[in-house]
């Protein structure tokens, strides 16, 4: 566990939280690359099978590398436990799962991720969970007429990828609990260095470790992190397979054993990495680590550049629109400002006048910006959703997914803005 204490500021944790050396001790995390691990009696491991004890004895469940990772993004995100995962999509998925099964009912915001809106409704569907998904500024009838008495969570993104839209995460949380499920916010691209989703509300955090916290395009991963305050044995009958016996573990009780701070993660350790494996290697958990240690600073960086590339656009008229939260007179501005005071992320998204060719020609005069299906890199990176990801698609088709043929999706990487600038300018043409 972490020695270090409230006291220390966010920045000093993203360098010192998780892995403590002893004395003599290597100071960088330790890279565990063992499947396995020894011991000397058949019943001391069997404690640990049996949840009695704790300890590692295979690394599709846990290993001492990722957990000293998982540990620093607990205390960064202010949870009670976490773990990681081998993508974000694992984490979209386990942290959904390991609450509702077939038959059970989730309310989403619209505004999510193209691929975990395609493993809710299609996937998960399949699984038989069902998915209402609302707009992020529905009414609050809108929001409660999307409740159902088989609910079991409530589901939305700090910051969508790649609306931009920014969620009212305190409402959806007080809608949540009323309804007696929890919140679990996608954090991705706001980072726990600017929002922390738990300190307005939300229950479960989850993250693509692959875009910021990386932040140099080099390993795939994610995570969960549980605040540990939400109540499952209140509504005991929602939640059976965190408050009654699991079979599969020799009738352990997840809340009873291990309290409301460590039934979630638990579970979905026990239960779900044991039967589903997608665990992060403790190569890229070492990866990660190093990506983490330098987040404050470079999140800075990446808000600064977008705000400066934002401010550019918005006063250009080769460019149609402008979407970034930094910019007064955004649509969520005020969202930005309350939950994103010291900055969003480093996406913009705007539209280049004269529609879907003029984008295209855009894209092809980049420079310095690379092309790319990626964001949060360190190097700048940008898109054309309607020439690559969504290219099968006609303007009508496109229009209806919220994405215009105009549409370019720019992330922001560390370079300097002037040079950022210079590149954007040149390409407008
Ligand atoms: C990329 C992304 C994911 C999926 O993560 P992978 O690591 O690519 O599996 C989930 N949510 C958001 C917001 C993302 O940007």
């Amino acid at each position: 566990m972490s020695d270090t204490t409230p006291a220390q500021r966010l920045g000093t944790r993203c360098v010192q939280s998780g892995w403590q050396p002893e004395n003599g001790g290597p100071r960088q995390v330790p890279i565990i690359e063992s499947t396995t691990f020894k011991y000397a009696t058949s019943a001391e491991m069997g404690a640990l099978f049996d949840l009695e004890a704790s300890g590692y004895f295979y690394s599709r469940l846990q290993n001492p590398t990722c957990d000293y990772v998982a540990e620093k993004l607990r205390d960064l995100e202010g949870g009670s436990a976490a773990m990681l995962t081998g993508s974000g999509q694992a984490a979209s998925f386990y942290s959904v799962f390991n609450i509702a099964g077939c038959g059970d009912h989730v309310v989403s915001s619209s505004t999510i991720y193209g691929g975990t809106y395609n493993l809710f409704a299609v996937t998960m569907k399949r699984m038989g969970i069902e998915f209402t998904f609302v707009e992020p500024d529905c009414s609050d009838e809108e929001l409660e007429a999307a409740f159902r008495p088989n609910t079991k969570a409530v589901f939305g993104e700090t910051i969508a990828n790649p609306a931009l839209r920014v969620l009212d995460i305190e409402r959806f949380a007080e809608a949540a609990h009323a309804h007696g499920v929890p919140l679990i916010i996608d954090n991705t691209f706001a980072t726990p260095v600017n929002c922390r989703p738990f300190e307005w509300g939300a229950d479960i955090v989850i993250h693509s470790t692959t875009k910021y916290l990386d932040g140099h395009g080099a390993c795939v991963g994610g995570a969960i992190i549980d605040h540990g305050a939400f109540d499952w044995t209140a509504h005991a009958d929602r939640f059976p397979g965190l408050t009654t016996p699991d079979d599969s573990y020799h009738g352990v009780t997840y809340t009873e054993r291990f309290g409301l701070g460590g039934a979630y993660i638990t579970k979905a350790t026990t239960q779900l990495m044991r039967d589903f494996g997608s665990v992060q290697s403790p190569q890229a958990a070492f990866v990660l680590n190093l990506g983490i240690e330098s987040l404050q600073v470079r999140m800075a960086r990446h808000c600064e550049n977008a705000q400066a590339l934002a401010e550019f656009l918005a006063a250009d008229e080769r460019v149609s629109w402008v979407k970034y939260c930094g910019l007064p007179g955004d649509e969520d501005y005020d969202l930005g400002r309350k939950y994103l005071p010291d900055g969003s992320c480093g996406v913009v998204s705007f539209g280049v006048a004269g529609g879907r060719e003029a984008a295209e020609r855009f894209m092809g005069r980049l420079k310095v910006c690379a092309i790319e299906t990626h964001v949060a890199d360190a190097r700048s990176c940008c898109l054309h959703p309607a020439s690559t990801t969504h290219r099968q698609m006609n303007d009508d088709e496109l229009a209806a997914a919220g994405i215009s043929g105009d549409l370019v999706r720019f992330s922001c990487g560390l370079e300097e803005a002037t040079d950022l600038i210079a590149d954007v300018d040149q390409a407008l043409g």
